[in-house]
């Protein structure tokens, strides 16, 4: 004998008082509140405010990412500058999207760090933004940020980051380590 359906009572399951259960109240309540807010917004907009939080791209570019937004990747420096990445790989086994791309060089005059990338590119196509190559990583040599690159583009050729993007991350103050300065644009060394 089958046991009938037993729908699971949640232990915060809201209770409807009989103006609840009428239902057409709380249907023109949603409306009136619909409505409030699209006609507010289009007064805004007939006398040349902003109204909605819609934002106008490519116009307008967002700016206010939360502090925990995680949009982009940098790989950090050392304190001469070069990539502190040791080439291992490990960020691209474990990428779910298989989208990162690494070549390494090695040095055998740098003891310390005798591997290096000379190519290390990541395709914003297929980043699914999870943060497991910043997990993975035994260098803090990756991490993400919260700007979001200027992605959009007619051609997924265009939406791969390489190392000189990747590299163009030059915090005020980093908790971790002390960071290189940035060059200066007249091409004379940093102060
Ligand atoms: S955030 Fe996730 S999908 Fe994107 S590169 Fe890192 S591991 Fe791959
Ligand atoms: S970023 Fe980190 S995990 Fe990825 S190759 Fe470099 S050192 Fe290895």
């Amino acid at each position: 004998m089958s046991r009938p359906d037993r729908r699971r009572r949640y232990w915060n399951e809201p209770t409807m008082g009989w103006w609840e259960r009428a239902y057409l109240f709380e249907i023109l309540r949603g409306l009136s509140v619909t409505g409030g807010v699209f006609t507010r917004n289009l007064w805004r907009w007939m006398t040349g405010r902003k109204g909605a939080l819609t934002t106008y791209y490519p116009e307008e570019v967002r700016k206010d990412f939360a502090r925990h937004n995680r949009g982009k990747h940098v790989l950090t420096q050392r304190p001469d500058g070069s990539p502190q990445c040791v080439a291992c790989n490990m960020c691209a086994t474990v990428c779910p999207a298989r989208c990162i791309e690494i070549e390494a060089i090695f040095d055998p005059a740098d003891e310390a760090h005798p591997k290096s990338p000379s190519r290390f590119e990541i395709d914003y196509s297929r980043c699914i933004f999870c943060g497991m190559c910043v997990e993975a990583c035994p260098e803090d040599a990756i991490r993400m940020v919260p700007e979001v690159p200027n992605l959009p583009s007619t051609d997924r050729h265009h939406m791969w980051l390489d190392m000189d993007e990747l590299l163009n991350w030059r915090p005020q103050s980093d908790v971790a380590k002390p960071y290189p300065p940035a060059p200066r644009r007249d091409g004379g060394d940093a102060p």
